[in-house]
């Protein structure tokens, strides 16, 4: 089973992947091996699914590759699915459609439906549904003392806490049963308007999020398209900035509260309007993330209430005249994101109101230069920022301060000394 390297492959290919040992796990029980190995030999341990999310080098140590762990059964009387930690959302999504449901993923259909949960899970549907971690039913975690454990509310509730937002340091994780929701169709897409009129479409944004339901989540994201031949041509080296929509009443419903946007469009020209209905298969088609693999860098910012202005000057420090390419992105948060879930759990900052999410690709750029423009962006925003998003912090290496609040970050260190007093899975995250 325990095999010499090398690394399994990863949509992040900026970061190294040196592991000692590879273990590219068939079964839950070769993650029960290869976690007590490591731990027999004080050797540290790190979970490896599509490398979507890396948050830093992985040097040394046994890397157990779940990518094989990939089953996804859905059951259509109890509205749940059980998911493997291998499994990506596009799997979930396509397994969940013949009976009309759907799960809480995110804007890409290729990342880990596992790693994603453990980390909150901010999906297109948040708004209405909540994170993908209060829909969790039960977990099942090789801890690292080699056991073997079924999570859930009633079992071990303080780790079924802690598992649920708290990230990825309590275990590894080999399988989940998750709730669906019923959601079939959805009336969204994305509307791009020209980035010349930027600062008209933030202000725009912000004010039109005053007006909408919880059924309705969005984002804004700007860039500069880079100039590639794979691109229309209309968009090669262009800075746009678009609105991103998932709805899930009515077309003709959606289309009355996307009017105010639209109306945006009579200062800043539209460039392309792709607001539709559309089956929920079809939803990764809202934010067309890339689906190939490159080198990136990325951090966040969750907000409260950010000022319009000073919301407008972050966009402009990270538009066209930034030293690098960077993609900003506002999710607007709020509606079933502040409600408390049934059974508590270690989600954080349930009263924020945006995030913002900062990539920019690392193509010869030095990863001190990104985070110099990061920290200008952190500091306009400043008087609204409550903290940073785990699943928005790539490349991040040793900044893990920030991702909860002080209070859950002490009873989530009060959880690794308890399962994890060595340190296996990198110990707990800062305050
Ligand atoms: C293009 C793109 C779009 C995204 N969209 C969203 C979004 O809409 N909403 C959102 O919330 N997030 C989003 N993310 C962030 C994503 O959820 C996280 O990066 C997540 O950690 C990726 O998981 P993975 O399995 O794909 O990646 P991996 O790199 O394989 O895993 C990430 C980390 O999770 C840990 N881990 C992996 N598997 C396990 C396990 N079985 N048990 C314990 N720990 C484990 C490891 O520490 C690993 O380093 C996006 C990321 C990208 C790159």
């Amino acid at each position: 089973m325990v095999s010499a390297p090398p690394a399994p492959p990863t949509f992040q290919t900026g970061f190294p992947i040196r592991p000692d040992r590879l273990v590219e796990a068939a079964t839950p029980e070769d993650v029960r091996e290869a976690v007590a190995y490591a731990g027999g030999r004080g050797l540290h341990v790190a979970a490896h699914a599509s490398g979507h999310g890396l948050p830093g080098p992985v040097e040394g140590g046994v890397l157990i590759a779940t990518r094989a762990l990939d089953s996804v059964t859905v059951d259509p009387v109890r509205r749940t699915a059980r998911i493997g930690a291998g499994a990506s959302w596009g799997r979930v999504i396509e397994a969940a459609a013949p009976h009309g449901l759907a799960p809480l993923n995110g804007s890409s259909p290729s990342v880990g439906a596992v790693s994603y949960t453990l980390g909150g899970g901010l999906g297109i549907l948040a708004r209405e549904f909540g994170y993908a971690a209060d829909h969790v039913r039960s977990l099942d975690v090789v801890t690292a003392d080699g056991t073997a454990r079924r999570v859930t509310p009633e079992r071990e509730p303080e780790l079924f806490w802690g598992l649920r937002g708290g990230g990825h340091r309590l275990g590894v994780v080999t399988g989940m049963e998750i709730a669906l929701v019923a959601v079939e169709r959805l009336y969204g897409g994305s509307i791009v308007f020209d980035g010349a009129w930027a600062a008209e479409v933030v202000r725009g944004y912000l004010a039109w999020t005053r007006t909408v339901p919880e059924t309705l989540t969005s984002s804004l994201a700007a860039l500069v398209y880079p100039a590639l031949p794979q691109l229309p041509e209309e968009l090669r080296g262009r800075y746009v900035i678009s609105v991103r929509v998932a709805f899930t009443g009515s077309a003709e419903e959606g289309e009355r509260l996307v009017a105010p946007l639209r109306a945006i469009g009579r200062s800043a020209p539209i460039l392309s309007d792709l607001l539709r209905e559309m089956p929920y298969t079809e939803s990764h088609t809202i934010h067309s993330d890339p689906p190939f693999p490159h080198a990136y860098y990325g951090d966040s910012a969750v907000l409260g209430e950010p000022d319009a202005e000073r919301t407008v000057q972050a966009f402009e420090l990270a538009g066209p005249r930034a030293p690098m390419m960077t993609v900003v992105q506002l999710n607007h948060l709020g509606g079933a994101l502040a409600a408390r879930p049934e059974v508590e759990n270690a989600v954080p900052y349930r009263d924020a109101g945006f995030l913002l999410r900062l990539l920019s690709p690392l193509d010869g750029t030095e990863v001190g230069a990104v985070r110099a423009l990061y920290g200008e962006v952190g500091r306009v925003l400043e008087p609204a920022v409550l903290g940073r998003s785990l699943n928005f912090s790539f490349g991040g290496g040793d900044r893990t301060a920030g991702f909860h609040e002080a209070e859950t970050a002490k009873r989530l260190a009060g959880l690794v000394s308890q399962y994890d007093p060595a340190g296996l899975f990198g110990g707990p995250y800062g305050a």
